[in-house]
């Protein structure tokens, strides 16, 4: 018999496709599946024999997604410069010297941090995946891997595309399901025209999507507009890459012609405000592209240039930057915002299907946050509603409280139930003490 589960007494932020909230509301979990929705009288009435799960003072809402990250152990080390300094000063040496046991303690590390905060689902760029496969399916998140391909002479210390097709060959729609692999490529300035062609080809080939990074900084997407008379979403475009399988990261900088071709080939964005923030980038046109029917998801970048995974963090920023932008308080409401954390980033990983809101028959990945909390009080229903708000403006990771992907348990009262949190901290500790070591001599002077 499936293990059944009634979540009683909550604001249920469904998400659907009308921003149903349900207030009083409760949520049938039964196996992996959302059973049933709706007022707590009622569901209580109708299964009476249920285990229950109290939530009085907390919303239910779907997990988050976090559409762009990084798993990495160099947080709070690389600080103060700008994206192409920074990578040849900190992140190029870094990947010279990772290995495969310190890239699993980091993804370990990153999906501890990412669950305990109310992500269910990421989108991870990293390196050695199959190790990050590994701690995904122990841990029980939801992922989507997207190995760091480059193919430039000279830095054949990254992932290759026939590694790439073995971790789909051996990983893709494993777990349940619940582990996907997409190819990936790094950068435009570190792959050749070669590999996005053949990464175009290869996705078409094992029915899979394509992740890379979009233009982060002016001064490259000018440099690229000089040396091929193309801006950079028209050069992934000439390349074949762009369609509604691709999830492209950052677009800070779109000129008109670029929007149209995103517009117009379905193609996603992962909006990563913080990281844009940090390394002086700059601020994605998020309005416009929301506006031109852009499916724009939310990701937080690695801790490298956040510097946390907590995604409530991150959504405050998404509306803030653009009513500054634009000096217009009206655009990107927070139940936008929400959407975008959610069901849009499913949509953009294909996923939506299944996840991304609480609807019957999806996949009960959800979480629970509490707002029993002075920054989160009043806590109001009706005519007052203020309870997306909190969440987008209020709220952070800290506050999730339950977290639960395909049915199962993860985190109870704030608890990691399918590891040990503490093991794989103090793990990360040593495997960041013992990258520092190795990356030293890849230091330039
Ligand atoms: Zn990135």
């Amino acid at each position: 018999m499936k293990s059944s589960l009634l979540i009683t007494g909550a604001t249920v932020l469904t998400v659907n496709s009308s921003d149903e909230v349900i207030e009083n509301g409760a949520v049938l979990i039964e196996g992996s599946r959302i059973a049933d929705i709706g007022p707590t009288d009622i569901l209580e009435a109708r299964y009476p024999n249920v285990e229950k799960l109290d939530a009085a003072g907390h919303a239910v809402l779907p997990g988050l997604v976090n559409l762009h990250l990084h798993s990495g152990l160099i947080r709070g080390t690389a600080e103060d410069l700008p994206v192409f300094e920074w990578l040849a000063k900190h992140v190029d040496p870094k990947h010279r010297a990772l290995t495969e046991e310190i890239a699993e303690a980091a993804a370990k590390l990153c999906y501890t941090e990412a669950l305990l905060s109310g992500t269910t689902c990421v989108m991870d760029m990293y390196r050695y995946m199959h190790r990050c496969a590994d701690a995904a399916e122990r841990l029980g998140i939801r992922a989507t891997l997207a190995p760091y391909v480059v193919d430039k002479p000279g830095m054949d210390y990254f992932e290759t595309l026939d590694k790439n097709v073995r971790l789909v060959e051996e990983r893709h729609n494993t777990a349940d399901g619940r582990i996907q692999v997409w190819f990936a490529l790094e950068h435009l300035t570190y792959c050749t025209e070669d590999a996005y062609r053949r990464a175009a080809a290869l996705a078409d080939k094992y029915d899979t999507g394509i992740h890379t990074h979009g233009e982060e900084s002016w001064e490259m997407a000018r440099k690229l507009k000089q040396e091929t008379g193309l801006w950079p979403v028209e050069l992934f475009f000439d390349r074949g890459i762009l369609g509604p399988r691709t999830v492209l990261a950052h677009c800070v900088w779109l000129e008109d012609p670029e929007i149209d071709l995103l517009v117009k080939t379905g193609t996603s964005v992962a909006h990563c405000p913080v990281s844009n923030l940090k390394l002086a980038s700059g601020i994605a046109p998020v309005h416009e592209l929301l506006q031109k029917g852009v499916t724009v998801g939310i990701g937080t970048d690695g801790v490298k240039e956040n510097n946390n995974l907590d995604m409530l963090e991150e959504l405050k920023f998404v509306p803030l930057l653009q009513k500054a932008r634009l000096l217009d308080a009206s655009v990107v409401t927070a139940e936008r915002a929400l959407r975008m954390a959610t069901i849009d980033g499913a949509k953009a990983l294909g996923r939506d299907k299944e996840i991304g809101s609480l609807e019957i028959g999806k996949q009960a990945d959800l979480i629970v946050v509490d707002y029993r909390k002075p920054h989160l009080t009043p806590f109001l229903s009706g005519k007052y509603n203020n309870i997306v708000s909190n969440l987008v403006y209020s709220a952070s990771g800290a506050d999730v409280r339950h977290t639960f992907i395909a049915g199962r348990s993860i985190v109870r009262d704030r608890v990691l139930l399918t590891d040990n949190s503490e093991a794989i901290r103090l793990q990360a500790q040593e495997a960041a003490e013992k990258l520092f070591v190795l990356r030293e001599p890849y230091i330039p002077v």
